[in-house]
């Protein structure tokens, strides 16, 4: 349902976090990898961080461009609280350039471009209450380059029991990554390809910054994730580089990391490629599966790999049409058939999450 037309829109100017002060009224922003160096009146390439007098602002603070109740699966996050309502918002802007947005009328956008309302962190707290859910995605556009705002809405929805998740291109900084995910509860990380040339080419971003992060939330955190591969027919489809970025998942992830092949649609500057088809999705999980990643899931299309099967037995667990959950068989976290501890997160965490120890200033590279 939308929200955004019941909310008064309100200019807010919030100093930002994760800069510093240069020669010439110039400021370094350096909450993602592109390491923006702004001048006085100019926005960061994310368009939503800007040098005002030498001080630099975040404009995407408390101003959605996106409110949304989604299923939890539209994320996708198939193994965190499966078959509940997420309250979702976004802001205008990205840090990445990838040419196939499929939110980029708003990603795109700057700022004064979209129609922002205006929503204090614990209001968007109390509308997610409102309308009974457990949990508050921060997705539409990037929410790394909002992080204050995540930030500040994640600390109020623990104080009332609700879970947070990052749907999110993985595009942050060492310096920014603890700040903001020691209160995030869940995170759906975008893999977008496995070659450099890809992430150069056609997201104008970098591939390895992406996957350090991803080891990151693995080693360093308790945050629950998952990956998700969009396949774009010619541009990253080659059997391949799905059984590269596979291998890659598990031995740097583990085989317990639930791994999304999604379908591409004709989009913003990629207009000119087809849809995925189906069978393309049906190779890329089957190569997953061979690898030994244990959760591999299709979407974006009508499959039998949208459901959760048993790895053990084989049997369905949870079975899903689109982002509908149609039967849920698990048993307190396992087979109710031959027993196999399922990995997820499937009771309300109540804001109960524990969280490793943040990273001391010498680990910090
Ligand atoms: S968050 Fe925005 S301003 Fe900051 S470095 Fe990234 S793109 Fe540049």
């Amino acid at each position: 349902m939308g929200l955004v037309n019941i909310l008064q829109p309100q200019q807010q100017l919030q100093q930002a976090r994760w800069w510093e002060p240069e020669p010439g009224e110039k400021v370094h922003c350096y909450l993602c990898p592109r390491h923006c160096h702004i001048g006085e009146g100019q926005t960061g390439f994310c368009f939503i961080r800007t040098n005002r007098d030498g001080v630099l602002y975040n404009l995407g603070y408390a101003q959605p461009a996106a409110l949304q109740v989604d299923p939890i699966e539209k994320k996708p996050l198939n193994h965190f609280l499966p078959g509940t309502r997420i309250f979702s918002l976004g802001t205008a802007g990205c840090n990445m350039g990838c040419f196939f947005c499929q939110n980029w009328d708003i990603s795109k956008s700057k700022h004064d471009q979209v129609n922002s309302a205006h929503l204090e962190p614990e209001e968007v707290v109390s509308l997610a209450v409102r309308y009974g859910c457990p949990s508050i995605a921060f997705t539409y556009n990037e929410p790394t380059i909002w992080g204050e705002y995540v930030v500040d809405i994640a600390q109020a929805a623990r104080a009332r029991g609700l879970n947070t998740v990052m749907v999110t291109n993985g595009y942050v900084t060492r310096e920014a990554f603890f700040d903001i995910y020691d209160h995030i509860d869940a995170a759906n990380v975008d893999l977008k390809a496995f070659t450099e040339n890809f992430y150069s080419k056609i997201t104008l971003t970098h591939l390895e910054p992406v996957l350090e992060v991803l080891q990151w939330l693995k080693q360093e955190t308790n945050v629950w994730f998952e990956l998700t591969n969009l396949i774009i027919p010619t541009l990253n489809d080659e059997a391949q580089e799905t059984r590269k970025l596979a291998e890659w998942v598990l031995n740097h992830l583990g085989d317990d990391v639930p791994l999304h092949f999604t379908a591409f649609h004709p989009d913003f500057k990629l207009r000119d490629k087809p849809h995925t088809p189906p069978e393309t999705l049906h190779r890329a999980r089957r190569i997953a599966l061979e690898v030994g990643l244990r959760y591999v899931y299709e979407g974006n299309i009508f499959s039998d790999g949208a459901h959760t099967y048993c790895p053990s037995c084989h049997r369905i667990l949870l079975k899903r049409s689109w982002h509908s959950v149609l039967e849920n068989h698990l048993k307190n976290g396992a087979c109710p058939w031959c027993g196999e501890r399922i990995h997820g997160v499937w009771e309300n965490l109540q804001g109960k999450t524990p969280v490793k120890p943040r990273a001391t200033a010498a680990s910090v590279q």
